[in-house]
């Protein structure tokens, strides 16, 4: 049995959480309170009904998510949203939430386990934001398909979607970009372009950024929002368990995208 508050501040300090810029709905950190110990901590990639429920059938007393109670912005407290907050206080379970501190994070970071899952091995960062490489680059000798195979086996197993740019079978990706969630756009093309990136690998991105890596000489790998970002929170949740003697579950709530 491990106080929120102890949980709390080894996950501040542990993800950096005050020095990390971030979106303003992001509000990384602890989002709801509850009141007693916690013996079990569920894990999602977003907040929602169902998540929410997932945790308090587990019989978690915490939830940690990436996408936040608030990402939808400020909005009324009423029907589902009332009633997942109602049902959140009554089984006294608090929410904990890290976006762009936990995609970063060198071991617990989606961006670093998806290159890993792939078998790439990063060098340097990519994908500005404000002050921080939010994803990676690397370099490698292998076949652009071995890449893609790997990734559609990641999206596979959140039954999401999946797609990849077209390119020729003898294709070999030398100089790659990867970043986790919505990793497409056109600043990120560019900034490939910039770094000479050849591949890029990201969670999903608007159809303009497909037609417009035809034009730059790059292969996107779209491996699905949610099944690149399911990696940082269940080596977090896990990770916190081993070291509080407490147990945790992860909450798979796909959401096809
Ligand atoms: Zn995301």
């Amino acid at each position: 049995m491990t106080a929120l508050a102890t949980l709390a501040a080894d996950l501040d300090r542990t993800l950096n959480i005050a020095a990390i810029p971030d979106y303003p709905d992001a509000v990384n950190g602890l989002q709801l309170a509850n009141v007693g110990d916690i013996e079990r901590i569920a894990t999602a990639v977003d907040f929602s009904t169902e998540t929410a429920y997932g945790a308090i059938n587990a019989g978690a007393r915490l939830l940690i998510v990436h996408h936040g109670m608030f990402w939808s912005g400020a909005q009324p407290i009423v029907g589902f949203r009332h009633q997942r907050l109602w049902a959140l206080i009554t089984h006294d379970v608090a929410v904990y939430s890290a976006h762009l501190p936990l995609d970063i994070h060198p071991e617990f970071g989606n961006n670093v386990l998806l290159a890993r899952r792939l078998g790439l091995t990063p060098s340097g960062g990519f994908a500005r934001v404000q002050t921080i490489d939010v994803g990676l680059t690397g370099t490698s000798d292998m076949p652009t398909a071995q890449i893609v195979n790997a990734a559609a086996a990641i999206a596979a197993e959140s039954r999401g979607t999946f797609s990849a740019t077209p390119f020729e079978a003898s294709r070999v990706t030398r100089r790659w970009g990867l970043c986790t969630g919505a990793g497409a756009s056109s600043a990120t093309l560019a900034e490939a372009t910039r770094l000479g990136l050849d591949t890029l690998i990201v969670g999903e991105g608007p159809h303009h950024t497909a037609v417009e890596a035809r034009e730059r000489g790059i292969v996107v790998i779209y491996t699905g929002h949610y099944a690149t970002e399911t990696l940082g929170v269940r080596a977090l949740g896990d990770a916190l368990a081993v070291k509080y003697g407490l147990s945790a579950t992860f909450v798979d709530v796909p959401s096809g995208l």
